[in-house]
Parts: C-alpha cells; sequence; structure tokens
C-alpha cells in the first residue's frame, strides 16, 4: 500500500493485510488470548503478549481506520459508547465540559451521569450556541456530532477549532470517515460507532478512537485506559470489521446517493412536512455539510410526517423494505420512531428517522410511495 492510495484501494486491500503464513489475500483469524515465549524467556513475537494488550486482528482492522481517518493512530473499542466513556474517564475531577445538545441520546445520558458522579461541570449547547458557548467557556474538552443524531444538524469543525483552547472530540458516526476526515478540520479526536456504518452489516459492535498526536497526555491516558481497564474488541469482531471495511467507500457512496434521492423525493411529497438531510440545500447545515463532507452526505435523515404521532406510526407501519428498527449505518434500510424511544427531550412525535440502504432506489421509493398513499 501506498501512503497516497485513495480510500477505495486502502478499504479494498485492508490497508494491506494478507495472511503472509498461508499466503491468504485475506488476513487469518488469530483468538488466542496469550501468546508464547522461547526457551530463553523471549516472547516470540515482541508485539504479542496477551490479547488485552494486543492482537494482530485488532491491529489490522485498526491499520484500515487508521490511513482512512489519516491518522497517526487508531484504537478499537467493544463499543461506539466505551469509545466515549474512554475519553471522559480521562478528564480530571472538577473539569469543565461542553456537551452539543440533541445528539445521540445514549451519549447524553451516560455522560450526565458520568460528569455528575465526577463532578464535572457539565454545559450542554445547542449546535447553534456552540461558537458563543466555546468562547465565553474555558473547557477541557468540547465534544461535539456531526451530522447529529435524529436532528441531522451540522457542526463547522474548523470555525469551532479556531476558538477552543481545549480538547475538540468529534463523533462522525453519520458520516463516516469517507466523507469526513475530522482531524484535517482540526479535531483532536475523531470518534465513531464503529457499529453503524463502518462495519454496516449489523452484525459487529465496535467504536473507534484516532488521533493526530499520539503523544498528548490524554492520549496515552486513552491508551492506557484501554489496556488495563480491558475495553478490548476481541479478534473475531475485529477480523469481520476488517472484512465488512473492504467495501465502506463503496457502500458509503451508494447509501448517500440513495439517502439524497429519498430525501429529494420525500422533500417534495405532499404528506411530509419537512425532511432534515444536510444535502438538500435548504438545509440550514448544507454549507458546512459541503465543505465538510466530500463524496456525499450520509445515510442519515429524520422525516416529519404531516400530522402528528399517529400519522408517523401509521407510515412507518406499513414499510416493507425499510426494517422497524434501531441502529444506523447497515446495508439494510432501517426506520425508528424516535419519540417513543426518547419521549422527553424535544423530539417531534411525527419524525420518522431513516437510515437509508444499499437497496435499489427505486424500490426505496415505491415502498414510501405506498406507505404515504392515503
Ligand atoms: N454515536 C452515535 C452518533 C450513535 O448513533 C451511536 C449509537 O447509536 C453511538 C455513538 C453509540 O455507539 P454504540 O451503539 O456502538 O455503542
Amino acid at each position: 500500500m501506498n501512503h497516497s492510495d485513495k480510500p477505495a484501494t486502502i478499504a479494498a486491500h485492508a490497508a494491506g493485510a494478507i495472511d503472509a503464513q498461508s499466503g491468504g489475500v485475506v488476513p487469518a483469524l488469530q483468538p488466542s488470548t496469550t501468546f508464547m515465549r522461547d526457551a530463553d524467556y523471549n516472547l516470540l513475537r515482541a508485539d504479542n503478549t496477551y490479547s488485552r494488550d494486543n492482537s494482530d486482528n485488532v491491529r489490522q482492522a485498526e491499520k484500515v481506520l487508521q490511513a482512512l481517518e489519516g491518522a497517526e493512530e487508531t484504537l478499537l473499542f467493544p463499543s461506539g459508547m466505551a469509545a466515549i466513556a474512554a475519553v471522559f474517564r480521562t478528564l480530571p475531577n472538577n473539569a469543565e465540559v461542553i456537551l452539543q445538545s440533541g445528539i445521540y441520546w445514549g451519549t447524553t445520558v451516560w455522560v450526565r451521569d458520568f460528569c455528575q458522579r465526577r463532578d464535572v461541570k457539565l454545559h450542554e449547547v445547542d449546535a447553534e450556541e456552540l461558537p458563543q458557548a466555546c468562547k465565553a467557556i474555558k473547557a477541557n474538552l468540547v465534544f461535539i456530532e456531526t451530522p447529529s443524531n435524529p436532528w441531522l444538524k451540522t457542526v463547522d469543525i474548523a470555525a469551532l477549532r479556531s476558538i477552543i483552547d481545549g480538547l475538540l472530540v468529534v463523533d462522525g458516526t453519520a458520516a463516516t470517515p469517507v466523507l469526513t476526515k475530522a482531524l484535517a478540520f482540526g479535531a483532536d479526536i475523531a470518534m465513531h460507532s464503529a457499529t453503524k456504518a463502518i462495519n454496516g452489516h449489523s452484525d459487529v459492535l465496535a467504536g473507534v478512537l484516532s488521533t493526530r498526536d499520539p503523544g498528548t497526555a490524554m492520549w496515552q491516558a486513552i491508551c492506557a485506559d484501554r489496556k488495563m481497564a480491558g475495553a478490548v474488541l476481541g479478534p473475531f469482531e475485529a477480523w469481520l470489521l476488517t472484512r465488512a471495511m473492504r467495501t465502506l467507500p463503496l457502500r458509503v457512496e451508494r447509501m448517500s446517493q440513495n439517502a439524497l434521492a429519498l430525501a429529494t423525493f420525500l422533500h417534495a411529497h405532499p404528506r411530509i412536512d419537512d425532511v432534515l438531510y444536510p444535502g438538500l440545500p435548504h438545509h440550514p447545515g448544507h454549507g458546512v455539510a459541503r465543505q465538510q463532507m466530500n463524496g456525499g452526505f450520509g445515510s442519515l435523515l429524520s422525516v416529519l410526517v404531516a400530522g402528528g404521532r399517529n400519522e408517523a406510526l401509521a407510515v412507518i407501519g406499513k414499510l416493507n423494505l425499510f426494517l422497524r428498527a434501531t441502529s444506523l449505518g447497515g446495508v439494510e434500510s432501517l426506520v425508528e420512531h424516535r419519540h417513543t424511544i426518547e419521549p422527553d427531550t424535544g423530539i417531534p412525535e411525527n419524525l420518522i428517522r431513516v437510515s437509508v440502504g444499499i437497496e435499489h432506489i427505486d424500490d426505496l421509493v415505491a415502498d414510501w410511495t405506498q406507505a404515504l398513499a392515503s
């Protein structure tokens, strides 16, 4: 692999992972938890001691993500939440944090609880108010999500970087490293739930953190925490992830094309009040998305059905191809009534969150056409 290879090439070749021993063009799965020493008590391989520390399959998947992200170092975790928790656990007691509001509900709930237990001062700030808040508050850490789930708000990473002294962590799950390389815009840590489009087959839970500067105290603390507290991805999941990522750029391209086409169709439909999707020109974050997202606008959108809860649930009930299940970024399209999941957070009752897969767009549009027919 060359340094200048394009994402599709890096991914298709799994960043050069082959099985040198057998000559296989895909890496072998090595599930061993422990690794041998010779008669002189030297490790057979100096980089393999015990698999909480590291292992070939985890390293292989990290290498692909590191190359796609343009990072200096990348660490995998057993879920997106484990990756987020690893970042926050490095904060000293009495630290100050700015957390974007209206992001993935699981993040908000966990961060609130963590900050309360650890005497960390938490400021929850809407995407639009972030520049003002970041100027006014000297936060140790600013955590943002762009595009956000399920509001699809976009945040200008480079603009925030220019006014923040503390650490900037960007959850780019809805964009993937294929569309947005947050580190290149000034993020200190790029974070993703790899459970979503990075794996893309709804069969692996994983999370990822990447940095440009592995020497920082925070990154060193994250590395130590993963190893010693043991939030590591298993080799089989890492192997599956490496396999899935071979098609990541291809899947992201098709999902983004489908999502834009579906969003455009739904936005023009008389039974739809609005479509939240950064790829649509009327979206308030379209300009930022165009600067920051290269090659598409991702697979996630939210649809506001004319009417209320009953009308939204009736449409969801009639959809056939869009499976009624939580999550996003898989090859199969999904829908979710977010208000049912988080009833007290201001999510409109007529909002349907849609994750668009790689099916044929004509079939996806036909499914919504019949579901919206009265
Ligand atoms: N970040 C975002 C934007 C998400 O949507 C999710 C899960 O839905 C997470 C983080 C948490 O990831 P995981 O479910 O892999 O723990």
